[in-house]
């Protein structure tokens, strides 16, 4: 039977969830299209399979197929991001960030990350976050008037707060991120230094930004943002010693049974990954990315450090009579779906906020180029130049879901 038959009620709601994926225009920068392919293997009987522990080392009988599984795709993993070990069960980004602090830091050591309102991530040391409450976390953000990682502070912040480790990457920064200052920096003060590659993952395995490795001591990401793979979490290191307490700290530390279905479905992904091809939409990715930007400071928005090196950009709204929510709204009522976001200088709180993020991945996997771009992000301005317009908005929202409708990414639910 099928889930249309089965259960009416959901099935209407995930066609209604894919009637909004395709004719709205995702511009969210940590989403993406994954393939029809990688969503099959998350639907597959794996779902069914309890596999507590490791290839060829479980807790539970029968999971010889399991073994091969999670075997394939820790192989490809790290044959990706070219290191030595890889555990593939971490069950989100945030899973695999709280595994590495339990298995290299004690409660109360200090943690150094960037700060939320700056651009990093909660699990970066974030007061709010497990992060921020078993830590004792210190942050480093960006120069206000450069939008860039002031490497001389951070170097200062360390040098006093003296971290047992030091947290890279981050949710919302549009330039490329120095691994090699932040191993001179961690070397300096003797930290352990992690990077968290969620949102750029992608692009570092086409070879489209500079790779953590050898700088880094762990690399924790997402699968599902640039690398395009199923929601999930992924954590990499070349130290045996650190790999040993990260296996560990995962299972039995923080998780139990791994989702062997999303396993199988990470090791499609990191196939996709592994492409020659995949190479060409990394740098399409930032070709779409830089065209936005370009666009949107022709039109006078205030771009976060004057444009992008990467998938996203950020505009600050500081100057403007409006929020960033506002612009949240006004831009989802014309077919773009954008999320508001902190800026530098950030006067306003976190639920309303002086900025908007704006990504490329997920249009770019769907097939658009500079073209579309071009055309998306005048309206975009068009948009917010008339902020209150909801005829504009309507209008907006008609022109582009004809455009949409050109790049149909997925034609019938896909399970
Ligand atoms: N790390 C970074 C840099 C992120 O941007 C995110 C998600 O937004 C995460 C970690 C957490 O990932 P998840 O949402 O899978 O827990």
């Amino acid at each position: 039977m099928s889930l249309r038959d089965y259960d009416i009620d959901v099935y209407s709601i995930i066609e209604k969830e894919l009637e909004r994926q395709t004719n709205h225009l995702e511009m969210i920068a940590s989403e993406n299209f994954t393939l029809p392919e990688v969503m099959e293997a998350m639907g597959s009987v794996f779902t069914n399979k309890y596999a507590e522990g490791y290839p060829y080392k479980r807790y539970y009988g029968g999971c010889e197929y399991a073994d091969l599984v999670e075997q394939l795709a820790i192989d490809r993993a790290k044959e990706l991001f070219g290191c030595e070990f890889a555990n593939v069960q971490p069950h989100s980004g945030s899973q695999a960030n709280g595994a590495v602090y339990v298995a290299l830091l004690k409660p109360l050591d200090k943690l150094l990350g960037m700060d939320l309102s700056n651009g990093g991530h909660l699990t970066h040391g974030a007061k709010v976050n497990f992060s921020g409450k078993h830590y004792h976390s210190f942050s480093y953000g960006i120069d206000e008037k450069t939008g860039r990682i002031d490497y001389d502070r951070v170097r200062d912040i360390a040098k006093i707060t003296k971290p047992k480790m030091i947290v890279c990457g981050a949710s919302a920064y549009p330039r490329e991120i120095d691994f090699a200052k932040f191993r001179e920096i961690a070397d300096e003060v003797g930290a352990i230094l992690m990077a968290d590659v969620a949102h750029i993952a992608g692009l570092v395995v086409a070879g489209e930004h500079p790779h953590p490795f050898p700088h880094c001591d762990v690399v924790t990401t997402t699968t599902h943002k640039t690398l395009r793979g199923p929601r999930g979490g992924l954590i990499l290191t070349n130290n045996e010693e650190y790999a040993k307490k990260i296996n560990s700290a995962i299972f039995p530390g923080i998780q139990g049974g791994p989702l062997v279905h999303v396993i199988a479905a990470k090791a499609v992904g990191f196939k996709m990954n592994l492409q020659p091809s995949w190479k060409e939409y990394a740098k399409q990715v930032k070709a779409n990315a830089k065209v936005l930007a370009e666009v949107l400071l022709e039109r006078g928005y205030d771009i976060v450090s004057g444009g992008t090196d990467n998938h996203l950009v950020l505009v600050s709204f500081l100057n403007k009579e409006f929020s960033g929510k506002e612009a949240e709204e006004a831009l989802g009522r014309a077919g773009i779906t954008v999320n508001k976001n902190t800026v530098p200088g950030e006067k306003r709180s976190p639920f309303v906020t002086s900025g908007i993020r704006i990504g490329s991945p997920a249009l770019t996997a769907r097939g658009m180029k500079e073209e579309e771009f071009r055309l998306i992000a005048t309206r975009i301005a068009d948009v917010l130049d008339d902020i209150y317009n909801l005829e504009l908005q309507d209008k907006v929202a008609a022109e582009l879901k004809e455009l949409a409708s050109k790049f149909v990414i997925y034609d019938r639910p896909t399970y």
